[in-house]
C-alpha cells in the first residue's frame, strides 16, 4: 500500500497543477496534531484506529511527552478531489510561540494555511500571530473549527447559540485577515465564509467534519449531526461525514497550487531582480529552470545524517547536482533526494519545482538557506518576529563530552535559526539563546537525551538592549596616531523606523530606490534617507560627508569600528539598537599606512561610545503578553502572578467558564513563572507568553541591573564618569 503511495505521489510531482503545499497552524492545544492525524489516516498513512493517539507527527519523544509540536516536519500524501488526484504536501508548524521561527520557515514553503481554532476557546493570541505569518509570506488562509462536539455534548448548546459562537470566530479570524490584508495591493479578498466553503467545523476528535460543499454532498444539515453527536453515534458521524474528506476536499478546491500560487509570492518573498531568468523560471515554476530551493528545516536522520528539506521553487533536484548555499563559499553536491511519507522519508529520483524535497548532501545549508544552480540573490533572510531574549550557559559534566557538546550545540543552531549560540573552547561554558526559558529547556533536555551528553546549565540570563534617548552633541573621535579624526553624532530613530527595521522591511539587500521609498514613508527626511550608508542591526548610518579624500576607501573600516561599538553597548556591553549615527566630517591620513583597522576601528567606536552616552543611552529590556485562563476563584491570584512580577493587568474577561487575565510583564521576572502560577492557582491555570518587545527600564531599576551585568561578563564595575544622568 505504502509503495503505491509512492508511485502515486511520484506520478503527481510532475503535475503542478495537481499539488497543494500546506501548512496547518494553530494556538497550542487547538488539535492541530489530532487533525493532522486524521489526514494522514484518511489518506492511508497511518490507520484509521490510532489516528489521534499515534500523533504522526510528533517523531521527537520529548514532543509526545509534553504533548506539543516543536520541529517543523514534512509529509505528503494523496487525495483524490473531483475525480482527480491531488498530492498534498503538508508542513507541520510549532504551535508554542516560543518557536516562532520555524512558524515563519513552514510558512514561505507553503501556499495555503489551514487556521485550526477551537470552538470553545475562539481565536487565540497565537492564532493571530500564524494569520499574520501566513498572510505577510502570501499564504491564503482557510478556517477549520473544531472541537464542535463539546458544544454540542459537554456545553449543551442550542442550535442558535452554537451558530452565534461559530459566526463569532469566523468574525474574529476575518477581522485578523480584514486588518491585515487591507493593505496589500497583490491579494484579493482573503476574508473566510461558509458560503464559500473556506471555512469548515467539526470534531478531530471524533473524526467528522461539515463544510458547506459536504453538507450539500451528503445531503446532511447540522441538525443531522447534532442529533448524531449528541446521541454518541460518532463512529456513524464520522462514517457519513469523514473529517479527512472534508478538510482535504477544501484544501484542493480552496488552495493555489504553484503555478497560480508562485507568480504572486515570488515578488513578495524574493528580492532579486523580477526580470530576470530566475525569476521567471520561478514563477512559472519551470522544472527545466534553474535549481532553486529555499530550506525550511534541518533534520537529522540517524542514517542518512543531515536532511535539508524545503520548498523547490525552481528547476528539478536530482542526486549529483553541484549546488550553491547562500551565505556560504563553496558548493554541496546532492546525495540524495526524497519525499516525506509519514515521519519517514522516500527516496525518489528527482523531484521537480512546486513541489517539498528532502535532499542530503547539503552539508552547508542551515534553515533559511537558499540553493540554487546558479549563484543568485538568496531569499530574504525570513525575519523572525521575535529575537532571542533569554540565554543560558550550558557544559558537558565529563569532559570527555566536550567535543560532541560543540558539535550538537552548533547543529541546534542550524536547525533552529532562533536558538543562538556562543561557543567558548577555552571555558567550555558555552551560551546557548532563544526565545524563552521553555524553548530553552526543551533544546538542552534534547541534547542530554537524544545526544546522551549529561550537562549542567547555568541560571538563564535575559538578553538587554541600549538606546539613545535624546540627540547627542558632535563628538570627535581620534585614532591612536593623532592623524584621523571622525566627527560623529547620534540620534534616536524614530518608532516608526524602528518598526520597519524589526519587521525586516528595510535592508541593504533591496534596491536603493524602494529602500529611500520605505524610509519616507517612515517619516524619515529626504536627505537623510539619500545619506543612507549601512544599516547595521536596528541602527542606521548615515554619511553626510561630501568628498573627503580617501573616505571611500576608509569606509569599510569605519563600519566595522560602528558595529564593534553597537555590538557591545557602552553601558553594559549589551546591543544599541535604535541609534541613527550621522558621520558629518573626517580628517584622514594621506598615506594608507597610517589609517588601517588599528587607527580607524577604536576611534570610531570611541566616538560612537562617547555620542551614545552623551545621547543619554539607557538599558531596554524585554517584555511578554502574558495570557492566563483560569477559574474564578484563582482569578485574583493569577492576576497577583503578574502584578507581582512589575507586571501590569490590562484586561480580565470571562470566556465560556474561564476568566481570563491578560498583561504585561519582563522576561527576566518571568522566569520561574511556570511554577508559580501552577502553584498559586492549584495547578488549574493554563497560560502562554509571547514575546512583546523592548522597553526601556525604569530610571531607578537600571543602576542595579547594569551593575549586575557588568559583574556577571568580569567588566568594570564602575560605569564611566559620563554615564552620570541616572
Ligand atoms: P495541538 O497542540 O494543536 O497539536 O493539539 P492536539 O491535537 O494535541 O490536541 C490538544 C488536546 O485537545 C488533546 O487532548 C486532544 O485530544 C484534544 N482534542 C483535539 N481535537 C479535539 C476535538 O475535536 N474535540 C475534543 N473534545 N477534543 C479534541
Amino acid at each position: 500500500r505504502r509503495k503505491k503511495i509512492v508511485e502515486q505521489c511520484e506520478r503527481l510531482m510532475d503535475e503542478p497543477k495537481q499539488i497543494r503545499n500546506i501548512a496547518i497552524a494553530a494556538h497550542v492545544d487547538h488539535g492541530k496534531t489530532t487533525l493532522t492525524d486524521n489526514l494522514l489516516a484518511g489518506a492511508g498513512m497511518i490507520s484509521q484506529d490510532t489516528a489521534g493517539e499515534q500523533l504522526a507527527m510528533d517523531t521527537e519523544e520529548d514532543e509526545q511527552e509534553r504533548g506539543i509540536t516543536i520541529d517543523a516536519a514534512n509529509v505528503s500524501m494523496t487525495h483524490e478531489y473531483e475525480d482527480e488526484d491531488h498530492l498534498i504536501n503538508l508542513i507541520d508548524t510549532p504551535g508554542h510561540v516560543d518557536f516562532g521561527g520555524d512558524v515563519t520557515r513552514a510558512m514561505r514553503a507553503v501556499d495555503g494555511a489551514l487556521v485550526v481554532v477551537d470552538a470553545v476557546e475562539g481565536a487565540m493570541p497565537q492564532t493571530e500571530t500564524v494569520v499574520r505569518q501566513a498572510l505577510r509570506e502570501g499564504v491564503k488562509p482557510a478556517l477549520f473549527i473544531n472541537k464542535v462536539d463539546r458544544l454540542i455534548s459537554e456545553l449543551q448548546e442550542g442550535p442558535e447559540e452554537m451558530q452565534e459562537r461559530l459566526l463569532s470566530v469566523i468574525h474574529e479570524v476575518n477581522e485578523l485577515i480584514r486588518g491585515m490584508t487591507e493593505e496589500m495591493d497583490d491579494i484579493e479578498d482573503w476574508t473566510v465564509s461558509v458560503e464559500d466553503g473556506t471555512v469548515g467545523f467539526g470534531s478531530a476528535l471524533y473524526k467528522w467534519g461539515v463544510s458547506m460543499p459536504s453538507m450539500q454532498r451528503t445531503g446532511m444539515d447540522f441538525g443531522d449531526i447534532m442529533d448524531l453527536e449528541r446521541n454518541d453515534k460518532r463512529q456513524e458521524l464520522h462514517e457519513r461525514t469523514p473529517l479527512s474528506d472534508v478538510v482535504l476536499d477544501m484544501v484542493c478546491e480552496h488552495f493555489p497550487d504553484p503555478i497560480d500560487a508562485q507568480p504572486r509570492r515570488i515578488p513578495r518573498i524574493w528580492r532579486g531582480d523580477n526580470e530576470s531568468e530566475i525569476a521567471e523560471g520561478m514563477q512559472l515554476v519551470d522544472e527545466n529552470g534553474e535549481v532553486v530551493l529555499m530550506v525550511t528545516d534541518i533534520g537529522i536522520d540517524p542514517h542518512a545524517g543531515e536532511i535539508a528539506a524545503g520548498r523547490v521553487f525552481s528547476g528539478t533536484i536530482e542526486k549529483g547536482q553541484e549546488l550553491y548555499v547562500s551565505g556560504t563559499a563553496g558548493k554541496n553536491r546532492v546525495q540524495s533526494v526524497g519525499i516525506y511519507m509519514g515521519g519517514e522519508r522516500e527516496e525518489v529520483e528527482h523531484v521537480p519545482a512546486g513541489n517539498i524535497a528532502a535532499v542530503t548532501g547539503l552539508k552547508d545549508a542551515i534553515a533559511g538557506s537558499t540553493v540554487s544552480s546558479v549563484e543568485m540573490t538568496p531569499f530574504e533572510s525570513i525575519e523572525h518576529i521575535s529575537e532571542p531574549v533569554i540565554t543560558k550557559s550550558i557544559e558537558a559534566q565529563n569532559m570527555d563530552d566536550l567535543p560532541k557538546l560543540i558539535e550538537t550545540l552548533r547543529q541546534v543552531s542550524k536547525e533552529d535559526p532562533t536558538i543562538s549560540i556562543e561557543i567558548n573552547e577555552d571555558t567550555g561554558e558555552h551560551l546557548i539563546s532563544g526565545q524563552g526559558e521553555l524553548h530553552l529547556e526543551v533544546q538542552t533536555q534534547r541534547i542530554e537525551r537524544n545526544q546522551g551528553i549529561p550537562v549542567n546549565t547555568g541560571e538563564p540570563i535575559v538578553v538587554y538592549r541600549e538606546t539613545p534617548t535624546t540627540s547627542s552633541q558632535e563628538v570627535e573621535g581620534v585614532s591612536p596616531n593623532r592623524h584621523n579624526k571622525f566627527y560623529i553624532t547620534v540620534d534616536p530613530l524614530s518608532d516608526e523606523v524602528l518598526d520597519k527595521l524589526r519587521l525586516g522591511d528595510v535592508s541593504m539587500d533591496m534596491p536603493e530606490q524602494e529602500r529611500r521609498e520605505v524610509l519616507q514613508d517612515a517619516g524619515m527626511d529626504k536627505e537623510t534617507s539619500q545619506n543612507v550608508e549601512n544599516i547595521i542591526g536596528k541602527n542606521i548610518f548615515i554619511d553626510d560627508t561630501k568628498g573627503i579624500q580617501h573616505l571611500n576607501e576608509t569606509m569599510e573600516l569605519v563600519v566595522d569600528g560602528l558595529q564593534d561599538s553597537l555590538e557591545d553597548g557602552p553601558l553594559a556591553a549589551e546591543p544599541v539598537e535604535g541609534a541613527l549615527i550621522r558621520l558629518h566630517d573626517a580628517r584622514l591620513h594621506e598615506d594608507a599606512i597610517h589609517r588601517g583597522p588599528a587607527q580607524v576601528i577604536p576611534a570610531t567606536r570611541d566616538a560612537v561610545h562617547r555620542a551614545l552616552i552623551d545621547a543619554e543611552i539607557r538599558l531596554l529590556e524585554p517584555i511578554q503578553d502574558v495570557r492566563i485562563d483560569v477559574p474564578s476563584e484563582h482569578m485574583g491570584a493569577a492576576s497577583g502572578e503578574i502584578q507581582g512580577r512589575r507586571g501590569r493587568v490590562d484586561d480580565m474577561y470571562q470566556e465560556g467558564d474561564l476568566m481570563v487575565v491578560e498583561g504585561i510583564a519582563p522576561v527576566d521576572e518571568m522566569i520561574g513563572f511556570s511554577s508559580d502560577i501552577r502553584s498559586a492557582t492549584e495547578g488549574r491555570a493554563s497560560w502562554n507568553t509571547e514575546n512583546a518587545g523592548f522597553r526601556v527600564m525604569a530610571d531607578n531599576l537600571q543602576p542595579e541591573i547594569i551593575d549586575e551585568i557588568r559583574q556577571r561578563k568580569g567588566m568594570k564595575t564602575e560605569l564611566p564618569e559620563s554615564i552620570n544622568y541616572f
